[in-house]
């Protein structure tokens, strides 16, 4: 079972929820697909194991068998080539890797060549299986090393599979998301999180993928919450009350299931819940 934490908008507490479930079960894996940012270690303080560069394929041009014949850059839909005069130009943190160019080039001047853009770490937590992926500071395109993440959790061995996805509804998160059975949309009862839970939602029914909600600071003002999951048919699931406490607990690095026995209670409740949602 596969379940994805994800929120519309960053800073609602996904890590928080993706952390905190994924030491509620017997046998969780835990994998950080939030790769620009990856903070779940620091609450698991998993012991890495192995660790693997992501590299990607782009053009390595041999410039003297290059006639700056301009095809390659004419090809290349995400402007990664330019030729200016006589001159081919290349801007490979734009690359997509797709290959064209190297098809294209009636000189055979191109060759595919790796290029690292981050790293996946994989090690134990509470005998646990952890996954993250970091990518390299500067680097413009997640997607290759959340691939590379998700390639690795087939090879898994455990009853629940928490990814703890990047924020927004960009395509790093429909890679993070989309072999998933649930997904668990986490957000914060203001405007704001209201505006982007909705989008959340609209991206995860163009999946085609079942949801339910968790509120994270919830507080008096939950009932928009509620009014607008009432009336698309979406289940609220967990409500993590607007508290010192909480803060307090989340500031020291730990886990809010180590601190407090009520917070506890609501992780085992919500594992319990995604168990007979998805079975
Ligand atoms: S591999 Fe594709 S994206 Fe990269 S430079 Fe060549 S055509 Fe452009
Ligand atoms: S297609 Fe080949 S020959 Fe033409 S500009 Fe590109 S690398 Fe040079």
């Amino acid at each position: 079972m596969i379940i994805s934490v994800l929120s519309g908008k960053g800073g609602t507490g996904k890590t928080t929820v993706a952390t905190n479930l994924a030491c509620s079960g017997p046998k969780t894996a835990y994998i950080d697909c939030d790769v620009e940012e990856p903070n779940g270690f620091l609450f698991l303080n998993p012991a890495i194991e192995h660790r693997e560069k992501v590299n990607v394929m782009v053009p390595g041009i041999d410039k003297d068998s290059c006639l700056a014949c301009g095809m390659c850059s004419k090809w290349c839909q995400f402007h990664a080539l330019a030729q200016v005069k006589n001159n081919l130009l290349s801007f490979l943190q734009l690359c997509h890797g797709c290959g064209l160019c190297t098809l294209v080039c009636p000189e055979k001047a191109i060759t595919e060549v790796p290029r690292e853009i981050g790293v996946i770490e994989r090690g134990k937590f509470n005998n646990n299986v952890f996954i993250h992926g970091v990518l390299k500071t500067g680097e413009p395109i997640a997607v290759p090393v959340i691939d590379r993440i998700i390639e690795e959790i087939w090879k898994i061995t455990a009853d629940v599979v928490i990814i703890d996805c990047p924020p927004g509804t960009s395509c790093s998160v429909i890679a993070a998301v989309e072999k998933s059975d649930f997904c668990l949309l986490v957000t914060e009862p203001t405007p704001f999180g209201l505006h982007d839970l909705k989008i959340a939602v609209n991206l995860i029914r163009t999946l085609d993928i079942p949801a339910g909600v968790v509120v994270n600071k919830a507080d008096d003002s939950t009932r928009i919450i509620r009014g607008y999951c009432e009336a698309e048919g979406i289940p609220i699931l967990m409500e993590l009350p607007f508290s010192k406490r909480v803060a307090q607990i989340y500031s020291t690095g730990k886990l809010l299931i180590q601190e407090d026995m009520l917070l506890k209670q609501q992780f085992q409740d919500l594992m319990a819940k995604l168990e007979g949602v998805i079975s």
